[in-house]
């Protein structure tokens, strides 16, 4: 087991390396697909000034690592510095929203029988659109993300079944999980197709 999750740690470091050359900033994850570095604050009673008010929340401005998506990098130095202190690790999450890309996932979840898939082609329909040629990560519930940029001037929130059940947004402040990454549910993997594409504007 501990050298299964050694390979798994060393396959998503080397897969992090290779998102991050194509200007995506990644962050390691653990098995349970969160940050793997907890935050250093999580025992903070301090953050609470004098007058009850709460401080402005840390994003990494303290100079420690442990801030979640705060500290993704595209830095190759930067990303093993993170991987060296989360050995645990099993996989990586990609920040949405950040330049160069503006990274969007749209999450098409199968979990529960929604049919997301034909969800948004019903939107697109409905709306006059069309779904682009554009990266495809599998991930292990049979759900696949859809990678897309975005426009640099617009900030898409993250939403959650609000386009269409089933139907997740990942968009500035959200992460995710890349390709090449091992969670307690399985593999995630580019779709074979797909994998050399570039994301697709939106
Ligand atoms: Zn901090």
């Amino acid at each position: 087991m501990a050298t299964i999750d050694r390979q798994a740690t060393t396959l998503a470091l080397a897969h992090a390396l290779s998102a991050a050359e194509r200007g995506l900033a990644v962050i390691p994850l653990s098995r349970t697909k969160l940050p793997a570095l907890r935050s250093p604050h999580r025992d903070d009673t301090d953050l609470v000034g004098a007058a009850g008010t709460v401080g402005p929340p840390c994003h990494g401005e303290c100079g420690l690592l442990g801030h979640g998506v705060h500290d993704a990098s595209t830095d190759p130095a930067r990303i093993r510095e993170l991987f060296a202190a989360a050995p645990w690790a099993t996989g990586y999450g990609i920040a949405c929203g950040l330049p160069p890309h503006h990274l969007i996932g749209i999450d098409l979840d199968t979990k529960s029988g929604t049919d997301s898939s034909s969800a948004l082609r019903e939107l697109a329909l409905r709306h006059l659109f069309t779904i682009p040629e554009t990266v495809v990560v599998l991930t292990p519930s049979g759900g696949r993300h859809l990678w897309l940029t975005g426009p640099p001037d617009v900030v898409v929130p993250n939403s959650a079944s609000r386009l269409a059940p089933g139907i997740d947004i990942r968009g500035a402040g959200g992460y995710l999980v890349g390709p090449g990454s091992r969670t307690e549910h399985g593999f995630y993997g580019a779709a074979p197709a797909t994998a050399h594409l570039a994301p697709a504007p939106c």
